[in-house]
């Protein structure tokens, strides 16, 4: 008997292996969270990508104008992941280059090229979260413990948040079943934005790029 079940171990331990591989995919791809392990591993390797220039047609920020970050210098080194990003500003599809918070230099050239395209459409695409500091992603996953600001919206904890990499935005008037959510849906991907969620959930307007 207990012969026969060491024998027979492997081969289960195969079809379960093989059985927990297909049922991560499907649920990567209903989910999408396989980008979210592979960006994961990333944090904490330290890259600099501050050599990255802004994309024509955006231009570097002066400052990153972000809430509870005093005195942040561009290009912006994040000891929570140890990234160093060049901030820089995208016009929105408002057409001003100072309303929307900055973007890394890695996705400027996307990003605008993306609202150029909603606007061709008659979609105005504009963003209240960008590239985030340490210290916003702290206040932020503070009030997601706490509950008591921001909404109580979660938030990764500092270091961990694709803000923090400068390759995430959360654009306004983004609900489901909204103008801009839909036409995000139909071409973000030709920009090379996915979304954190696909049909329903948390965070509609939250989009990644991935190039990081
Ligand atoms: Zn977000």
């Amino acid at each position: 008997m207990a012969r026969r079940r060491s024998q027979a171990s492997p081969a289960l331990w195969l079809v379960n292996l093989v059985l927990a591989g297909l049922l991560l995919g499907v649920l990567n791809h209903y989910f999408g969270f396989g980008n979210y392990l592979a960006g994961a591993l990333h944090f904490g390797s330290g890259k600099d990508y501050s050599e990255v220039a802004c994309a024509d047609g955006t231009t570097v920020s002066s400052s990153l104008r972000q809430r509870n970050s005093p005195d942040q210098h561009n290009p912006y080194f994040n000891p929570g992941n140890g990234y160093r990003i060049l901030a820089c500003d995208v016009p929105d599809g408002t057409g001003d280059q100072r309303n929307s918070p900055p973007v890394g230099s890695l996705i400027s050239g996307d990003l605008l090229a993306m609202v150029r395209a909603a606007a061709d459409d008659d979609i105005i695409i504009t963003w209240g979260q960008g590239l985030r500091t340490y210290e916003e992603q702290q206040y932020f996953y503070d009030c997601f413990q706490s509950q008591d600001c921001n909404y109580g919206n979660s938030a990764a904890e500092p270091g961990k948040s694709a803000h923090e990499l400068g390759t995430a935005i959360d654009v306004y008037n983004c609900d489901w079943g909204s103008r801009v959510r839909q036409w995000l849906d139909e071409n973000a991907a030709n920009f090379n934005f996915r979304p954190l969620n696909k049909n329903s959930g948390d965070e509609p307007w939250h989009w990644t790029s991935t190039r990081l």
